[in-house]
């Protein structure tokens, strides 16, 4: 049983859970979609996926209709992406008690780690000191996979020297607990960002805490 081994690294999602970003995600899907839409590709195919997952797969749509521009549709979309998440950040702030928790963790020699799919200059404007609290913080620059493929919480917990058995995942939203379970860690679902507990517990989280602060009670 997962819950029976020691915790040595809790790796946590960012938006919602360690920090409320509030990020316009309809804005965004809206700018990515007229985006596509320029490039005359049809975009009905697209409209279910994650707005990460529609680039990738606008791009190659965009590359076969039109060869040569699917570096440049990525490279608009990204500055339009980045451009919310940065305005987002701006206005973001660390949920009460993180920063407490994180150093609560490493005296307890926990390694702590930070899996998001939001960018570097995003995460480091709403928390500028983290390389002093976590261990490896994998933004999406950092990662050949975003979440909720498994490759980014490997990538995390692979700068950790952890094995996904002895390292639990915190988040606020689903694919964070998604995540967790197919790479076989303790999942952990909190209350602070875009989910309820409901739907947490559907996803398979091992238990649901209030904010990511009291996981230094549930922890062994
Ligand atoms: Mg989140």
């Amino acid at each position: 049983m997962k819950t029976e081994k020691q915790i040595r690294a809790v790796v946590f999602d960012f938006d919602g859970t360690l920090a409320t970003l509030n990020i316009n995600f309809p804005e965004m899907r809206k700018a990515v979609l007229d985006l596509i839409e320029s490039y005359e590709i049809p975009v009905d195919a697209l409209s279910d996926l994650f707005v990460l997952e529609m680039v990738d797969a606008a791009e190659t749509l965009i590359s076969l209709k039109c060869p040569g521009e699917g570096n440049d549709f990525v490279q608009k979309a990204n500055s339009l992406i980045t451009t919310i998440e940065i305005e987002a950040a701006k206005k973001g702030k660390l949920i009460y008690g993180t920063r407490a928790m994180l150093s609560n963790l490493k005296s307890r020699n926990i390694k702590t780690g930070v899996v998001t799919r939001n960018c570097q200059s995003a995460v480091t404007c709403v928390f500028p000191d983290i390389n002093m609290y976590c261990d490896a913080v994998v933004t999406r620059e950092a990662t050949r996979k975003v979440k909720p493929h498994p490759e980014h919480l490997l990538t995390v917990l692979k700068l950790l020297d952890v094995t996904p058995e002895y390292a639990s995942m915190v988040g606020d939203h689903p694919m964070d607990i998604k995540i967790g379970n197919d790479v076989g860690s303790f999942t952990i679902g909190v209350l602070s960002g875009y989910s309820t507990s409901n739907e947490l517990l559907q996803a398979g989280a091992d238990i649901i805490i209030h904010t990511a602060a009291n996981i230094i009670n549930v922890l062994p």
